[in-house]
C-alpha cells in the first residue's frame, strides 16, 4: 500500500476510446476517462447512460469494440480475461449480493483473503497471525468488528454492503470499483458507506458510480457525468454542478438552481 501512497497525483487509469456495442446498440460511445492514484472518483449520469457497462468493461465481463486500457505502469490490460484482471488488481463489487450467507463475517472474510503461497511453506504460525491481523483490521475498518461471528444472513442491508466492500478489500485491490453502493441503505448507513468511502481512499483508488446526487454533493472529489455512452464532462464537484449541459440533462431545462438536489434516476 504504500506503493500506491508514493505515486499519489500520478494516474493509475487511462482509458481512451471505450466503445461498446450490444448487437447494433451502441452503449458506450468514444468513452474516455483517466485516473490518478488515491482518488475517490463519482461517475454519475442518467439510467441508461452506460455506467454500469463501463465497469464491465473495466472489470473484463464486458467486450470492446474498440478502446484502450492502460494500469498502473501504463501496462495495456484491454481484453484480458475477469480472472486476469483481478490479479492486476482491479476489485469489484456488483450489485447483487455474493457474499456466503450461511458463514459468519469472520469466515467470509477468511474466505476471501488473497493467499500467500511464499510464507504458506515456511512459517505457518506466522502467516496465521499475520491474516487473523489482516481479518481483524479489515472487521474494523468495515464498522463489524461486534458482529465477527454473526451469519451473513443475519446481518442488515448496509452491513452486508459492507462486509462485501470488505472481502473485495482482501484482494488488496488497486482499483476497487462500486455500482451505486448505497442503494436500499437507510440515511445512517449511507452516511457510514460515506465515511468507510473515505477511510478506502487511503488504501487504494476508487471509483463509485452513484445515482444520489445528495451522496455525491458530500464525498465526491472528482465527478465524471456520463450521457448516452458519452462523456458530458467531468472535474471537482463545484464546476460539474455549473455546467450547463449537465443541468440541461439532468432536468430538460437550462440554469435551474433546483438542479443541485435533483438525483439522477
Ligand atoms: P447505467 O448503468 O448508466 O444506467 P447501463 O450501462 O446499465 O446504464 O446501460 C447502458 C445502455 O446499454 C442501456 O441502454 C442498456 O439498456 C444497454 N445495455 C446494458 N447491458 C446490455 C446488454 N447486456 N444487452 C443489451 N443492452 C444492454
Ligand atoms: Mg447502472
Amino acid at each position: 500500500m504504500s506503493q500506491v501512497k508514493q505515486q499519489v497525483n500520478e494516474t493509475i487509469l487511462q482509458c481512451k476510446d471505450i466503445t461498446v456495442a450490444f448487437g447494433g446498440f451502441v452503449a458506450i460511445n468514444n468513452f474516455s476517462f483517466s485516473l490518478k492514484y488515491n482518488e475517490l472518483h463519482f461517475i454519475i449520469g442518467p439510467n441508461g447512460a452506460g455506467k454500469t457497462t463501463f465497469l464491465d468493461v473495466l472489470c473484463g465481463k464486458t467486450k470492446m469494440v474498440k478502446g484502450d486500457i492502460r494500469f498502473k505502469n501504463d501496462e495495456k490490460i484491454t481484453n484480458l480475461k475477469e480472472y486476469e484482471i483481478v490479479r492486476k488488481g482491479i476489485g469489484r463489487k456488483f450489485q447483487a449480493p455474493s457474499i456466503f450467507p450461511n458463514l459468519t463475517v469472520l469466515e467470509n472474510l477468511e474466505l476471501a483473503m488473497k493467499q500467500d503461497k511464499r510464507l504458506l511453506a515456511i512459517l505457518r504460525a506466522k502467516k496465521k497471525e499475520q491474516e487473523e491481523k489482516k481479518i481483524y483490521e479489515m472487521l474494523e475498518l468495515i464498522g463489524l468488528t461486534k458482529e465477527e461471528d454473526v451469519e451473513a444472513k443475519s446481518l442488515s442491508h448496509g452491513q452486508k454492503q459492507w462486509l462485501e466492500i470488505g472481502m473485495v478489500m482482501m484482494q488488496e485491490p488497486d482499483l476497487l470499483l462500486l455500482d451505486e453502493p448505497i442503494a436500499g441503505m437507510t440515511e445512517e448507513e449511507e452516511h457510514k458507506t460515506g465515511e468507510l468511502l473515505l477511510k478506502l481512499k487511503e488504501k487504494c483508488t476508487v471509483v463509485v458510480v452513484e445515482h444520489d446526487m445528495d451522496f455525491v454533493r458530500q464525498y465526491a472529489e472528482k465527478v465524471t457525468v456520463m450521457h448516452g455512452g458519452q462523456l458530458l464532462c467531468d472535474g471537482k464537484m463545484e464546476q460539474v454542478q455549473r455546467n450547463e449541459r449537465v443541468m440541461e440533462v439532468y432536468l430538460g431545462r437550462k440554469g435551474d438552481e433546483k438542479y443541485a438536489t435533483a438525483t439522477t434516476g
